[in-house]
């Protein structure tokens, strides 16, 4: 993927992109910025000093620029200043916008300015916490700095914008919040390491990797069933403002994963009144009453059967799996149930015991702790986190989970237990689901042609 789908707007970006103009490309349906002497921002100093000041200079530590004013872009504005005049931009980052007046001062204008430039701004936005990007445009021609134009925006680009009147008083127009969403899709390849150093490789934003490897718990083991060359796909969505600024954290949509095996695309979707979950194409639940592997990114480290026990040094049935992970890693009810016990035994440590709808029981061994409201008869959903792994009790030599599925009172192997497939959406919940899958399937289109 190229860098269009993301563009930066953190100024602490733009050092490395010296040849990108820092100035955003201005949006119709927004106040239009200036966009002065985009060819002149060629280096961008960050001042550590202050309030967070940011200089933009050409020169090096502090003083303007000058540039014709583009006049077709000046007529998008709402009180564009004379044409005729030169102006120098400079930007700030506030950490609210009670600290106006004061950078305004820094930046060299008379008191009396400052103060009505800095209440006309205040006045138009009201009471209202948050960080301020101020972009300040100057007189360039003036001796003194002679403000002209002030932008004080939040990161959603809502705000106010400021413009000197031929009076010499200033007016500000308040700004609306313009917020847009972008589709971004990533797509990589497995390397010989692990999935999450993958993801990141291909430019999927880290805070969604656990994410997309849940979307697949009842799909895959991504320890076991993951290997090179397997190609992934993250499809999320990112709310940006008008200078394409993310804004809040972004949501993962479609998720695809492609083994030698098997190949699986799921889809986000959020049922009227329901909880958001994943979807295959036709609408079917990727939920199933048991979970696989009720610990996410363990590795398999004993299979269910006969073997040599390595603590107890004779053969026995091993009577389920052992799900190697580090301590403390989050553990999860494999089903809907009950809780039947949660208590430390001699060789299974701190162990919980759940009794499932259909008779069936899980147990789970070695529990490093306890999670603070697991207790007997307490009434679990799915995926409920019962406790971290652990290494406690006699018969383990190292962190892990053993995990049981007891069917009428005999151990079976969890890796052979019958899993139905999920519900499937029906009537109008259908529908609403194409829409949603449309949408995105026309937005990965998009990226790919
Ligand atoms: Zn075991």
């Amino acid at each position: 993927m190229n860098g269009q789908d993301n563009p930066s707007f953190d100024p602490r970006a733009w050092v490395s992109q010296s040849d990108e103009p820092p100035v955003t490309t201005p949006q119709s349906d927004s106040v239009t910025p200036l966009n002065i002497g985009q060819n002149d921002l060629r280096r961008v100093l960050l001042a550590s000093g202050g309030a967070g000041l940011l200089l933009l200079s050409g020169l090096g530590a502090a003083w303007l620029m000058r540039a014709p004013l583009p006049q077709a872009e000046a007529a998008a504005a709402p009180e564009p200043v004379s044409p005729a005049a030169a102006l120098s931009q400079r930007i700030v980052n506030l950490g609210s916008l009670a600290e106006l007046e004061a950078a305004l001062l820094a930046n060299g204008l008379a008191p009396a300015e400052a103060a009505a430039a800095s209440a006309a701004a205040q006045a138009a936005i009201g009471a209202r916490p948050g960080e301020i990007r101020a972009v300040i445009y100057l007189d360039a021609a003036a001796s003194a700095p002679r403000l002209m134009r002030l932008e004080a925006s939040f990161l959603d680009s809502s705000g106010a914008v400021v413009t000197r009147q031929p009076d010499d008083t200033f007016a500000a127009q308040a700004v609306a919040a313009s917020l847009s969403s972008e589709i971004i899709m990533r797509r990589g390849e497995m390397n010989d390491a692990d999935f999450y150093s993958s993801a990141v490789a291909a430019g999927v934003t880290d805070s969604l990797i656990q994410t997309f490897a849940q979307a697949f718990v009842y799909d895959f083991n991504f320890q076991t069933e993951i290997t090179v060359g397997d190609v992934f796909e993250a499809v999320f969505e990112q709310q940006v403002n008008a200078s394409k600024q993310p804004v809040g954290a972004p949501r993962l949509l479609y998720a695809a994963l492609t083994t030698s095996a098997k190949s699986k695309a799921l889809y986000r979707f959020q049922p009227p009144g329901g909880e958001p979950g994943w979807f295959d194409g036709n609408g079917r639940s990727v939920k199933r009453s048991f979970m696989r592997t009720p610990v996410d990114g363990a590795r398999i480290t004993s299979r269910f059967g006969p073997r040599f026990h390595p603590v107890l040094h004779y053969n026995r049935l091993h009577g389920g799996i052992d799900l190697a992970a580090p301590v403390g890693t989050p553990i999860y009810a494999s089903a809907a149930g009950t809780v039947v016990s949660a208590s430390p035994s001699s060789c299974a440590g701190n162990m919980v015991v759940l009794k499932h709808d259909n008779g069936w029981e899980t147990r789970y061994f070695h529990l490093h702790q306890f999670a603070p409201d697991i207790a007997p008869g307490m009434r679990l959903a799915q995926g409920h986190q019962l406790g971290g792994v652990g290494n406690t009790g006699t018969c383990t030599t190292g962190p892990h989970l053993h995990y049981e599925v007891h069917i009428d009172g005999d151990k079976v192997d969890p890796e052979s237990i019958p899993t139905e497939e999920g519900e499937a959406l029906e009537g109008e919940v259908l529908k609403a689901f194409i829409t949603e899958r449309d949408r995105i399937d026309g937005a990965r289109a998009g990226r790919t042609g």
